[in-house]
C-alpha cells in the first residue's frame, strides 16, 4: 500500500493540464493502484492524479454506496445539462468548502483500467465528481467556480485526519479524533499555508 502525499493549494501543480494516458503499462497500473490507497487513506470521494503531481490524465472515484472505487483514464465531458448550486470541497482543500455552480448531469467517456472504451451519463454525486475531477486535469479548481460574492469556509471546525473530497453528509466530528492531522497525507506545515494563500486570494471567510 502507498500512500502519496496530497498537493495542496497553491501548489502549481494543481494549475497544470495533464497529459493523456497512451498505454495502460506497468507504471500507469502502479499509479492508480496508489491513487487508490491514497484516496482510502483520506476517505475522499475523488482524485486526480494532479493532486499527488502526476500529470497523467487520470481520475480514481471512491461514491459512496458504490461496491468498488471506479477508475477513469483520459475522461472527456461529452455533454452538460441543467444547473445547480452544490456544496463542494477538495481534497487540495482539506477542511474548507463553498457554493460552486455544477451540472444535473454530465455524459463523460473514457477508458478503463483494462483499456476498453466506455460512455456513461452520470447524475447527482457522480456527475458533481466527474466534473470536479475532470477539471482538475485542465487545471481548474473548485474555487474557480466560487458562486460570485462566496467564499470559502472552514468546513471542519478542526480539522480532522479523514477529511472527505466532494461535501457529502459525513459527520466530521463523529470518533473525537479532534484536530490531528493526517501526516500521511498532509504536513501541518502544508495546512497553514494553505490558509496563507486562501486569505491572500481573498476567498476566506473571516471569524471561522
Ligand atoms: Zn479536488
Amino acid at each position: 500500500m502507498t500512500v502519496r502525499p496530497i498537493l495542496t493549494f497553491p501548489n502549481n501543480l494543481l494549475r497544470k493540464r495533464a497529459i493523456p494516458v497512451k498505454n495502460i503499462d506497468d507504471e500507469v497500473k502502479g499509479l492508480i493502484k496508489d491513487m487508490r490507497d491514497t484516496l482510502l487513506e483520506a476517505s475522499g470521494i475523488g482524485l486526480a492524479a494532479n493532486q499527488i503531481g502526476v500529470l497523467k490524465r487520470i481520475v480514481v472515484l471512491n461514491i459512496p454506496d458504490q461496491v468498488e472505487m471506479s477508475v477513469f483514464i483520459n475522461p472527456e465531458i461529452l455533454h452538460k445539462s441543467g444547473r445547480r448550486e452544490v456544496s463542494e470541497g477538495c481534497l487540495s482543500f482539506p477542511g474548507y468548502s463553498g457554493i460552486v455552480n455544477r451540472s444535473v448531469s454530465v455524459t463523460v467517456r473514457h477508458i478503463d483500467e483494462a483499456g476498453g472504451k466506455i460512455k456513461i451519463t452520470a447524475e447527482q454525486l457522480l456527475s458533481q465528481a466527474l466534473e470536479h475531477e475532470i477539471d482538475h486535469l485542465n487545471g481548474i479548481l473548485f474555487i474557480d467556480h466560487l458562486k460570485e460574492h462566496e467564499m470559502l469556509s472552514l468546513s471542519v471546525p478542526d480539522y480532522r485526519p479523514h477529511s472527505h473530497d466532494l461535501n457529502v453528509s459525513v459527520d466530521v466530528t463523529e470518533e473525537g479524533k479532534g484536530s490531528e492531522f493526517n501526516e500521511k497525507l498532509y504536513t501541518k506545515i502544508k495546512v497553514e499555508d494553505l490558509k496563507e494563500a486562501l486569505s491572500r486570494a481573498h476567498i476566506l471567510k473571516e471569524a471561522e
